[in-house]
């Protein structure tokens, strides 16, 4: 047993204790109190923490892709998917899920990657051959064809086999969901309507019809899985919740249905508000524009309102970065957080956002300071309900999984990861 002090101690749900400990049998919390209270079970080694520290949930990053660098300039990153194998990619995507250890996150959700890679990275982890997050992979998404995943980057003279998982029809989805699940997907991701670029005003579009996404639904339903879906909002965005979608992605325009559907069915919320941002931060030239488009321009003004009538109302807010995307993997999760602070959350709900909500979305025992629950902890230096900047800073941070140490001021300490490995 181990008993970790600490002058703060947030749960992860909204609660926060000060002179706060948690201690940990094995792999899970076994009681969380005041260390006035909590008392020291015979035999515990106790560890402190540096004065002023927070002790809290490891943070969940609940959209990435770590297939992918996060360049931001389209040509650069079809040019990484055309001259890099899928073992090359597998290992980097390895290094990236191990920075994000070492920034403080102890789980990630994998919103699409080639060849299994992300899958496979998972199970990894899992066995222990792999020191990283524990990682929630959905496998390929599944797009229309000609679709938000399937809009064809590469000319006709190249074949890119396999990147994304075309499926057209109910039964095409069904089957879609099948063979995802075959390969060992988490859950399931679909594309089910998207952004409309030529069109001010109606700025979205289905992709899917609704017998796609209710068949796509029910087949992960049976087999145990959720259902993520990329959207970007309007009428289409209320038939995708209505379908039986578990989690919206970006969701920039949310009308006054669509709440009312997603309150009467639990159904999550990741705005992924810090992608869009690239957009107008990333210099043009870098990005190889000569404009931004009119499209993100419309979105960055609607997801701050989205965000505000989400919350009023009361539906669970996860926070995902999209990184892979515009945006590197690890160093900027603690901006999504910042974003939702800047678009009304206290900065309390933006931790419960980046832990509880989001160990929910991922349906792991994490993300709570509970008993019972997954030992999976950050210490963090200072106070983030202050300086919520201060969860970006790796060097500040000492990273636990299982209830054993992993990370600490940006570097590995565990030389093997924990687990089963032969
Ligand atoms: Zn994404």
């Amino acid at each position: 047993m181990k008993v970790i002090a600490a002058d703060l101690v947030l749960d992860g749900t909204g609660g926060a204790l000060e002179k706060g400990a948690v201690i940990l049998d094995g792999a899970r919390i076994a009681g969380v109190g005041r260390q006035a209270d909590i008392g020291r079970p015979e035999g515990a080694e106790v560890i402190e923490t540096p004065p002023g520290a927070t002790l809290l949930p490891g943070l969940i990053d609940a959209h990435v892709h770590l297939a992918y660098s996060g360049v931001p300039n389209r040509r650069r990153m079809i040019a990484e998917a055309m001259d890099q194998s899928y073992p090359q990619v597998a290992l980097r995507a390895a290094r990236r899920a191990r920075d994000s250890l070492l920034h403080g996150m102890t789980a990630l959700r994998d919103m699409a990657a080639p060849g299994g890679i992300a899958i496979d990275l998972a199970a990894a982890v899992a066995q222990g051959d792999v020191v990283g997050p524990r990682i929630l992979a959905c496998g390929r998404g599944l797009t229309v064809t000609g679709g938000h995943m399937d809009n064809a980057p590469f000319p006709d003279h190249t074949q890119a086999r396999g990147m994304h998982h075309p499926c057209d029809g109910a039964d095409g989805f069904r089957k879609g969901v099948r063979v995802e699940a075959r390969r060992g997907a988490g859950f399931i991701k679909i594309n089910s309507c998207v952004g409309l670029h030529n069109r001010p005003g109606t700025w979205w579009r289905p992709e899917m019809t609704v017998a796609e996404m209710e068949a796509a639904a029910e087949e992960a339903h049976a087999q145990g899985l959720t259902v993520a879906a990329h959207t970007s909002g309007g009428p289409p965005l209320t038939d995708t919740v209505r379908a039986g979608i578990d989690c919206v992605e970006h969701a920039h325009w949310i009308d006054d249905d669509c709440i009312e559907e997603m309150v009467a069915r639990g159904t999550f919320l990741v705005p992924t508000l810090l992608v869009n941002e690239r957009s107008f931060e990333v210099p043009l030239a870098e990005q190889g524009l000569a404009r931004v488009s009119r499209w993100s321009e419309a979105a960055r003004e609607a997801k701050w309102v989205s965000l505000a009538r989400a919350r009023a109302a009361g539906i669970r807010v996860g926070a995902g970065t999209d990184a892979g995307f515009m945006l590197p993997h690890a160093t900027m999760f603690w901006r999504e957080l910042a974003l939702l602070v800047e678009g009304g959350f206290t900065p309390g709900e933006a931790i419960v956002a980046g832990t509880s909500v989001n160990a929910d979305i991922l349906g792991i025992e994490a993300g709570r300071l509970a008993p019972g629950r997954l030992a999976d902890l950050l210490v963090v230096e200072g106070n983030p309900l202050e300086d919520i900047g201060l969860l970006g800073q790796a060097a500040r941070l000492q990273v636990w999984k299982d209830g054993a140490q992993v990370a600490a001021g940006g570097r590995l300490t565990t030389t093997w990861p924990q687990g089963r490995a032969a």
